[in-house]
């Protein structure tokens, strides 16, 4: 037995160990942190590609941790997700981004949308719609002005279940968007059953736009298919002003990126808003 119990020691590599071991603490520190409400949002504006003002802002987690290093969520989202808390941290970021975009609307901010993301998870959760619909309740916002973001792939995992619970959502009148269009799985027939409103055309099909002749062919023919289905495109990843002409040329409705302004913490968008709501 005792031999046996080397083997198996010696079958894990010393790497794989310590990748076992930075998840199993990063999913300890999520757990504390979750418990010491150390996340925290920012919001980047989207905005209309003719009129140039912000129409709605996109609610993207951060984590402080407790050296007051600000985390992304490209370190801590995927193991959030494996480990399930993505649930309660989703939670928070709906409620917390529901609580922000009533403080705005009672500045007057009254047509701004709140666009948030969710995760495979969420979206399988039994839980999801009465969760929103309590807490869209609590901060008194309608639906109309939430917006929430999800990725091909998530609804094709699970179509049928998928569909009919994103029916239900925008009977709550929450818009829905596709995020990250074009860089996962698409059925371009479950595209045209999805109760959505808005393609948000990656980012990597934008970053070449004005080089890559293949990249505009993608970003006219998605905007010229959202139309066709009688959805908004949103350009993300906007960094240049010529990006930002030929997008808009092309007919694309909202762009978003730091052309406009990076992800910014609360009291950075107030600002922004005075100037460009
Ligand atoms: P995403 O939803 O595709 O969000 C856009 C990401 O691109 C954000 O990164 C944003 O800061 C970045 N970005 C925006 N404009 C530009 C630009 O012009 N250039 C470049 N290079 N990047 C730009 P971030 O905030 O690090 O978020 C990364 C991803 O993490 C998000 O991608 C989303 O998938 C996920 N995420 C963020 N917040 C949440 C959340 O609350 N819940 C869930 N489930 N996922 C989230
Ligand atoms: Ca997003
Ligand atoms: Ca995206
Ligand atoms: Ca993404």
């Amino acid at each position: 037995a005792k031999s046996q119990g080397r083997n198996n020691v010696q079958f894990f590599s010393p790497e794989l160990d310590l990748f076992a071991m930075r998840r199993m603490r990063m999913e300890h520190d999520l757990r504390e942190a979750l418990a010491s409400r150390s996340f925290e949002l920012h919001y980047q504006p989207q905005v209309d590609a003719r009129s140039r003002t912000i129409v709605g802002v996109e609610a993207l987690v951060r984590w402080r941790n407790s050296a007051r290093e600000t985390i992304m969520p490209g370190e801590f989202i995927e193991i959030a997700e494996q480990s399930g808390l993505i649930l309660p941290l989703g939670e928070c970021v709906i409620d917390e981004a529901c609580r922000q975009l009533r403080i705005w609307r009672d500045q007057g901010y009254t047509a701004l949308r709140m666009a948030v993301n969710l995760s495979a998870l969420q979206l399988r959760s039994a839980n999801l719609l009465d969760f929103v619909a309590a807490t869209l309740l609590k901060h008194e916002i309608g639906g109309e002005h939430l917006e929430l973001e999800i990725t091909e792939s998530m609804v094709m995992d699970n179509p049928g279940a998928c569909i009919a619970k994103l029916r239900a959502l925008r009977d709550m009148g929450i818009h829905l968007a596709i995020d990250d269009f074009g860089t996962g799985y698409s059925s371009l027939s479950n595209l045209r059953l999805m109760p959505i409103h808005s393609l948000k055309i990656d980012r990597s099909f934008v970053r070449n736009i004005e080089s890559d002749s293949d990249d505009l062919v993608i970003c006219t023919a998605t905007i010229a298919l959202a139309h066709n289905l009688g959805l908004k495109v949103v350009a993300e990843g906007v960094e240049t002003s010529a990006q930002r002409d030929l997008l808009a040329g092309h007919g694309c409705d909202v762009l978003q990126g730091y052309l406009f302004s990076k992800p910014v913490d609360a009291a950075a968008m107030d600002a922004l808003l005075a100037v460009s709501y």
